[in-house]
């Protein structure tokens, strides 16, 4: 039996960190608190939070990590359980949610979401990114127990994250046709539900793309929106499956190639260019409204030369090897090269 695990509390609004002692107590959290943040976040959001908890009866402790590795994730499961913590709160963008929902679900206390970006999914999600040993790989975790998403925090984020989370959301549209292929070839357990809640989500982005504008609160709050429904998606699938395809194992092989090179999201973007193409389906579409919201559609853009593409488009199937999608129907470099090149990613 499989449980879905769904937050319990959502709040997503202009201000709406400043509801936060008030959330905690509503959800009866006892007032022990690990914040984690990270060094720039500290100042954006993580000393707001600590004064705010503190005036609401809370007692925080707050503890600056740098990097999503295993051992940042040691480190706040030992400081958590030195001030015997009751929840975690992370509060930044990936990373420091990243290191909470890990160190949550060691310590077997609840999460907060608190995001400072929004750049991807794993704001939401149940799964997180984390590196060991200079290797990055997606985890399962736990969901948060609530989501407080300041747009208005989030809209002062450098321009290129909310253009990023759009990748990460379109990323859908192949994550479900790489599902469907696998149900249909492989007998994969498929959710309907989860794919539809994934799909709708994924159209909103491309038709609302248009009107999508960095630093504006209302656009930040479209794209949250989708990412929180991307990780619900998430969440009754119980994997994630209707969020994370061929396009995502491509981001992936693309950072183990030449690692630090260009955001999750912008990686996804590309992929599902390509992605879209190899599926026979509108790349297009995908195309125009990653260019309408600011995010990379070609290689250049990042940096990246046209042979990191075409190695990444071979070997991204070896990536994850039991999620079977459309790159283990045996893509060889002439047709990614083809494929690359005919979506004018290189
Ligand atoms: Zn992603």
């Amino acid at each position: 039996m499989r449980w879905m695990e769904l937050p319990r509390k959502v709040a997503v609004g202009s201000g709406v960190v400043l509801e936060l002692p008030e959330i905690c107590a509503d959800l009866k959290l006892a007032p022990r608190v690990l914040i984690v943040t990270g060094p720039n976040t500290q100042d954006v959001v993580g000393k707001a939070i600590f004064d705010l908890l503190m005036d609401g009866g809370f007692q925080p402790e707050t503890l600056v990590c740098s990097a999503s590795q295993i051992e940042e994730v040691a480190r706040a499961e030992r400081l958590a359980r030195e001030i015997k913590a009751d929840f975690l709160i992370g509060a930044g963008g990936g990373r420091s949610i990243d290191i909470a929902k890990l160190a949550s679900l060691t310590l077997d206390v609840p999460f907060l979401s608190v995001p400072t970006a929004a750049s991807h999914d794993g704001i939401a999600s149940a799964q997180a990114s984390l590196t060991i040993n200079g290797e990055t790989s997606s985890v399962p975790a736990h969901a948060p127990l609530a989501i407080v998403a300041d747009t208005r925090i989030i809209s002062q984020a450098p321009t290129r994250l909310l253009a990023a989370g759009c990748g990460d959301i379109i990323s859908n549209f192949t994550a479900i046709l790489d599902w469907q292929l696998a149900h249909r070839l492989r007998n994969e357990e498929y959710s309907e539900y989860a794919s539809a809640l994934s799909s709708m989500t994924a159209r909103m982005i491309v038709e609302l793309a248009p009107d999508i504008r960095p630093g504006l609160d209302d656009s930040v709050k479209i794209v949250v929106k989708a990412l929180i429904s991307s990780g619900v998606a998430m969440s009754i699938a119980g994997s994630s499956r209707p969020a994370s395809g061929s396009e995502h194992k491509f981001a992936h092989a693309v950072n183990s190639i030449s690692p630090g090179r260009a955001l999750h999201g912008e990686l996804c973007g590309l992929g599902t260019i390509m992605m879209m193409y190899l599926h026979g389906q509108d790349w297009k579409m995908i195309k125009r409204a990653l260019g309408q919201v600011g995010a990379p559609v070609a290689a250049i853009e990042l940096g990246l030369d046209a042979e990191i593409v075409v190695e990444a488009l071979i070997h991204a199937h070896k990536i994850r090897p039991e999620r079977y999608t459309i790159l283990d129907a045996g893509l060889n470099r002439n047709a990614a090269a083809r494929a690359a090149e005919a979506t004018g990613v290189i």
